[in-house]
């Protein structure tokens, strides 16, 4: 195969426009009103090389709400502050068959899959110490130093769509604070969506990628955060629970940990390697984006990137 370091501009447009056809066959998410409103023909590709370069095609500049993909950084913050033993005394280390926003295993296990679903992650933004928004600057503040983008913001109108229609997720929240799993204010639940509407382009969400594949070293060689374990623990996650119910699938066809969001990107880390970004709007049944599927299994053919 060819080497993965010699990836070129030319080769990620080449991929590119092979697949871009590809958002016919899925749909822009629209159970969140402000998400109907992306552009369903955007589309961008990114990799950090493993010197921290990036290369990139298409739309990269594009800024689309990274949802989901917040949930590895809450559960790294979560983890600094508590020690993985205890933040995984509250929920598994499970995969699942079931969607994002599914309440198991709360009422059967008394508490979230993982820390990768809806319930898990509202779970693990709820154990970030501070009053009012402030778990969710730290989130906020750890993604502008991943990213070394300190203009990295949250969307005011995506978040006010997700707090206004979030009702299963605030049936998450009261589930596990009846089980006193979470004890504080819906305040955490608003983190949760605040963190949901971070907006980002996916030359950014490259870096985080590069981030949890380099032991949390940053793609400037930054080495401030560097901890093997908790990149161990997040990429794990990534590999069982990162692309929904998908996730098994996707590990036979991909092998490698990714995260996806339903706001069109997708995050790859290609362990001690490079980092991979794809941004396309329209998603599969599963809530991942049909043509960032497509895009990132021609990549990890041509260049042998499966861990396996
Ligand atoms: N804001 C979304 C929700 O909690 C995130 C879902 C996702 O990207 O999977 O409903």
């Amino acid at each position: 195969p060819l080497s993965f370091r010699d990836v070129s501009r030319a080769a990620l447009t080449t991929i590119l426009d092979k697949n871009r056809h590809y958002y016919l066959d899925g749909k822009v998410a629209d159970y969140i009103p402000e998400l109907s409103k992306m552009d369903a023909k955007a589309v961008a590709i990114a990799v950090i090389n493993e010197k921290g370069i990036l290369i990139g095609a298409g739309n990269t500049q594009t800024k689309f709400t990274m949802q989901s993909i917040s949930k590895p950084i809450a559960l790294m913050l979560a983890v600094m502050e508590h020690g993985e033993e205890s933040v995984f005394q509250k929920m598994g280390y499970f995969g699942t068959d079931k969607p994002f926003n599914h309440f198991s295993n709360l009422e059967t296990m008394g508490k979230p899959l993982n820390p990768m679903m809806n319930a898990g992650a509202i779970l693990t933004t709820s154990l970030i110490s501070g009053d009012g928004q402030v778990p969710f600057d730290k989130i906020l503040n750890m993604l502008r130093y991943i990213t070394d983008n300190p203009t990295l913001d949250y969307s005011e109108s995506v978040y006010a769509s997700e707090k206004e229609t979030g009702h299963r997720n605030r049936g998450m929240f009261y589930i596990m604070k009846n089980a006193g799993l979470i004890s504080g204010s819906e305040e955490q639940l608003n983190n949760y969506f605040r963190q949901c509407s971070i907006e980002l382009t996916t030359e950014d969400l490259a870096k985080i990628g590069f981030f949890f594949a380099h032991h949390c070293v940053r793609f400037d060689g930054d080495q401030r955060y560097k901890n093997s374990e908790m990149s161990k623990l997040i990429q794990s996650q990534m590999l069982i629970a990162g692309m929904y119910e998908f996730s098994g699938e996707y590990a036979r066809t991909v092998g490698l940990p990714s995260k996806s969001g339903v706001g069109g990107g997708i995050v790859v880390s290609v362990p001690n390697q490079a980092g991979i970004a794809v941004f396309s709007a329209p998603l599969d049944t599963h809530g991942n984006s049909v043509v960032g599927y497509h895009m990132i299994l021609d990549l990890v053919k041509q260049y042998n990137l499966s861990i396996f």
